[in-house]
């Protein structure tokens, strides 16, 4: 399913927060005949939250953005009035690599995302994971999860932990770790302790045949345990304004990388070493950014938009627009893309996971995020 070189973008959808829940309206049930004959009537017509559903999952591959309410006007009319105004649905359908509702399960985003990278890694491929979306859209929950019910680093570190015991006999397979965040275009260690509450940070990048963040620790884990461990520590480093916390954390992307490096157990030649990174990145939210995202022309460039956001989607339009044909891709426009310039395009894998809410409270940030997610699926 992913191809070197492409962009596959699955979308995510979470479900309604409990406060959301409570603002949707009560289904609408209609009559039916009950097995013993009798009739069952309406539970309600009557619209009962201020919220409703945008987003319909139709199946594995489509979704529907704000479908069309039949129901809803039909309810209406039979209370013997149509709706003032009578509202215009966009009735917008999307097509996805993947399309995962809101019951679906870790494993099984694992299984659909990061697994089918792993073989290319022990080819010496690089690969890429990303969660994109609005602050609030489920992107750390994919990416960490929670101590019970962890995310795709540690679904994807025990798969690799598996692999390098299953090939023991044969490599020698060494793994190591980075753990960091971009924020303000600034790269800060998560894995360092913290001084005065805020993470190690001014790092710079330098690069040659591959990209190295000078003086990053490096840890060498042994279990997927651990780093399960080390990224709910490190995303508790993640930078916090003392006034807006959830406003600044959401502006931070974290990066954690992993190093392989392969060789068979009978050479000494170097040549015959592999190594590969995985990068899983949990982007900050793009709310502003993915405002002036504007299908197909530039992103302009203003004060308050995450610039390695922005610097993501224009290389992401470079990388599109090209269609093949080499073409000036604007890496070194922010930390983040030089941090990925291997790993973007070119001969890599990459998917992208769009997180985004179900409820018409997030309708603008919902719709601009899938147009953005349509247009990477054009890579
Ligand atoms: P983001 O990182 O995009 O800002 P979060 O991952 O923090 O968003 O998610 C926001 C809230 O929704 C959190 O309380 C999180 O636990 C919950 N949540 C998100 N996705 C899911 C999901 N698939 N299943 C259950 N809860 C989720
Ligand atoms: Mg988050």
């Amino acid at each position: 399913m992913v191809a070197a070189g492409s962009i596959t973008v699955v979308v995510r959808v979470r479900p309604p927060t409990s406060s959301e829940a409570a603002r949707l309206p009560e289904p609408c049930y209609d009559t039916t005949i009950r097995g013993d004959g009798t009739l069952s009537t309406p539970k309600s017509h009557i619209q009962t939250g201020n919220l409703r559903e945008v987003v319909q999952v139709i199946d594995d591959r489509i979704l529907t953005f704000d479908p069309d309410e039949k129901d809803r006007t039909r309810a209406f009319m039979e209370r013997g009035f149509l709706p003032p105004g009578t509202k215009r649905y966009k009735d917008r359908r999307f097509m996805f690599d993947r399309v995962f509702d809101y019951e679906t399960r870790q494993q099984h985003v694992y299984e659909s995302t990061s697994q089918p990278l792993l073989n290319g890694l022990f080819d010496g491929f690089n690969a890429t994971v990303f969660a994109y979306g609005a602050t609030g859209c489920g992107k750390t929950h994919t990416i960490s999860g929670t101590e019970s019910d962890p995310g795709l680093i540690y679904l994807t570190m025990a798969d690799l932990f598996q692999r390098i015991e299953e090939r023991r006999e044969d490599c020698i397979v060494d793994v190591s770790v980075t753990f960091l965040e971009i924020y303000n275009e600034e790269i800060r260690d998560l894995l360092a302790e913290p001084g005065q509450g805020v993470p190690r940070g001014g790092l710079s990048i330098r690069e040659d045949k591959s990209v190295k963040v000078v003086g990053l620790n490096e840890l060498k884990p042994k279990s997927a345990d651990e780093v399960k461990e080390i990224v709910l520590l490190g995303n508790t480093r993640r930078t916090q304004s003392p006034t807006h916390a959830n406003e600044t954390s959401s502006r931070s992307h974290a990066v954690l990388q992993v190093h392989i490096t392969q060789a068979p157990r009978t050479a000494d030649v170097s040549e015959q070493r592999t190594v590969a990174t995985l990068s899983i990145i949990d982007l900050a939210g793009s709310e502003r950014a993915a405002a002036t995202t504007n299908m197909g022309k530039r992103m302009v460039e203003g004060a308050n938009i995450n610039k390695s956001l922005l610097a993501l989607g224009n290389c992401i339009n470079a990388l599109c627009e090209s269609g093949g044909a080499i073409r000036h891709v604007p890496y070194r426009n922010s930390k983040l893309t030089r941090l990925l310039k291997f790993s973007l395009g070119g001969n890599c894998k990459t998917v992208m996971i769009v997180c985004v809410a179900p409820t018409s409270l997030h309708f603008d940030d919902t719709h601009n995020t899938l147009i953005y997610a349509e247009r990477a699926t054009k890579i």
